[in-house]
C-alpha cells in the first residue's frame, strides 16, 4: 500500500480515513456502531493532538483485550450511590471512551443543578486521553479536575525504588474561557505515559534519558527493559521486563501519583494499582475521580474569563529561555499540533501501522478494504 510519508519515514494517514478504518475494526470486533464511532473518533483525536501514545497505536491492544474479555463492548454506567452532587458509577470494564462520556455528562448535569458535583467512576476500561473529559466539561462552561489511576497496571517505580508498585496515574483539568479555546492541563504522573514508551519501541519518537529505570536501577531511554521478551511482539506487554517507568519530578511526582491512587483507586472503590500480599495482578481498569464546578456559582459576570486572559497574557510575556522560543499554556501545544496534523495527516510509524493493518486483516478486512477506508472522505 502506498501512503505519503514524512521525512522520518512515518506514514501520513488522513484524519477521516483513520476514523473510518478504526470504526470498521471496532465494529467487527464486537462494538455497536455508536461505540465503534466513539472509540475511533477519540483514539484518532489523541493522535490529532500529538498524544500518539493514547491514539490508534492502541487498536491492536484493545482488540486483543476484547478477545480476552478484559474490556467488554457496549457497556453503560450503573449508578452505585447517588447523593445528588456526588455520584458513584460502575463501568463494568466497558470501553472507557463511552463510559467516560457518560460519567462526564452526569457530572456536568449535576454541577448545573447543584453548582458543584463529584463523580467517582470505578471499573472503567482504558479512558484514553484524559484531556478529552476536561474538554467535554469546559464546552459546557464547567471547570473540572479529573484524577485517574490504573488498577492492575504495575509499571511505574515509586521514588527511591526499582520495583513496579504504581501506575502512570494521569491528572487533567479544564478551564473554560469565554470566547476562546479552553485551557486543558493533561499529564501522566510518570515521566512519560506508557504509550510513549510503546511509540518509541515501535520506531516513533525516542524517550527522554530518565524515562525508564532498569532492573539494575540505571536510568535509561531504552523502552525494552519495560517490555522484556514481549518487546518484539505485536502486543508488547508493559511490565513484562525487569524495568519500570519513573515518576516525573522525583519525590513530588511520586507523591502526586500516590494521591491519584487514593482518590481514583481507593475513594471511588475502583481499587488501587495493587495490594500487599497479592500474587496475581488485579484486573486492569481505570478509576476516575472528577470534580465539576459550574462557573456561574462563582462569578455572576465575566470576571473569571477576564482574569484568566490577563494572566495568560502576563505569562506569555515571559522572556523565552531559548532564542525564538515561547512560553505555552497547558493545552496550547496540543492545539498547534492538531492544526498541523488536520492539514497534513497523522504521522504513524510503519511498525505501528503494520500492527493496525494486521489487526484489520485478522478481522477479515482485505488490503483493498483498508485502502478504500483510509482514502474515504
Ligand atoms: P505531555 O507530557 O505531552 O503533556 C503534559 C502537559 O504539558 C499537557 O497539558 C501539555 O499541554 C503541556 N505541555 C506540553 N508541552 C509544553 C510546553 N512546551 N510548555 C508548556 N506546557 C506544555 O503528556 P503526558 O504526560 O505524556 O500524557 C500523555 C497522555 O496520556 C495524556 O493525554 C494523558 O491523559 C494520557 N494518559 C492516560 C492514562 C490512562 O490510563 N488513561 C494514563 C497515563 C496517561
Amino acid at each position: 500500500m502506498s501512503y505519503a510519508q514524512d521525512d522520518q519515514g512515518n506514514y501520513l494517514i488522513p484524519v477521516p480515513g483513520m476514523i473510518h478504518l478504526a470504526r470498521e475494526i471496532f465494529s467487527r470486533a464486537g462494538c455497536d456502531d455508536a461505540e465503534a464511532a466513539t472509540i475511533a473518533t477519540r483514539l484518532t483525536g489523541a493522535n490529532q493532538r500529538g498524544h500518539d501514545s493514547h491514539g490508534v497505536i492502541r487498536i491492536p491492544r484493545y482488540v486483543v483485550w476484547i478477545d480476552e474479555g478484559r474490556q467488554v463492548p457496549n457497556q453503560t454506567v450503573d449508578i452505585i450511590q447517588d447523593s445528588g452532587s456526588i455520584v458513584i458509577l460502575d463501568g463494568k470494564f466497558g470501553f472507557g471512551q463511552s463510559l467516560g462520556e457518560q460519567a462526564v455528562d452526569i457530572g456536568i448535569a449535576r454541577a448545573k443543578e447543584h453548582g458543584v458535583a463529584i463523580t467517582g467512576l470505578r471499573h472503567a476500561g482504558h479512558l484514553g486521553r484524559i484531556g478529552d473529559w476536561s474538554e467535554r466539561a469546559a464546552a459546557e462552561n464547567i471547570v473540572s479536575i479529573h484524577m485517574v489511576n490504573v488498577r492492575g497496571s504495575l509499571i511505574v517505580a515509586p521514588f527511591g525504588g526499582i520495583s513496579k508498585r504504581m501506575s502512570t496515574s494521569p491528572i487533567s483539568a479544564g478551564i473554560p474561557v469565554t470566547g476562546q479555546e479552553p485551557i486543558i492541563l493533561d499529564m501522566a504522573t510518570s515521566t512519560v505515559a506508557e504509550g510513549k514508551a510503546l511509540v518509541a519501541l515501535k520506531g516513533g519518537k525516542p524517550l527522554p534519558g530518565d524515562a525508564i529505570i532498569d532492573g539494575d536501577g540505571q536510568l535509561t531511554a531504552d523502552p525494552v527493559p519495560l517490555y522484556g521478551e514481549s518487546a518484539t511482539s505485536i502486543n508488547p506487554v508493559a511490565g513484562g521486563g525487569e524495568g519500570a517507568l519513573t515518576t516525573f519530578g522525583a519525590h513530588k511526582g511520586s507523591g502526586l501519583n500516590f494521591l491519584m491512587e487514593m482518590m481514583a483507586g481507593a475513594l471511588t472503590g475502583s481499587g488501587c494499582a495493587g495490594g500487599v500480599g497479592e500474587t496475581e495482578k488485579r484486573r486492569f481498569c481505570n478509576g476516575m475521580f472528577s470534580i465539576f464546578l459550574d462557573l456561574k456559582v462563582f462569578h455572576s459576570d465575566d470576571g473569571f474569563a477576564e482574569e484568566v486572559k490577563s494572566y495568560v497574557a502576563f505569562l506569555k510575556e515571559a522572556v523565552p529561555a531559548t532564542p525564538g522560543g515561547s512560553v505555552l499554556v497547558p493545552g496550547e501545544k496540543e492545539r498547534m499540533v492538531k492544526a498541523e496534523r488536520d492539514a497534513k495527516g497523522l504521522p504513524i510509524a510503519p511498525d505501528a501501522w503494520n500492527d493496525i493493518c494486521t489487526t484489520a486483516r485478522n478481522l477479515a478486512l482485505s488490503d483493498n478494504d483498508i485502502q478504500n477506508l483510509v482514502f474515504k472522505n
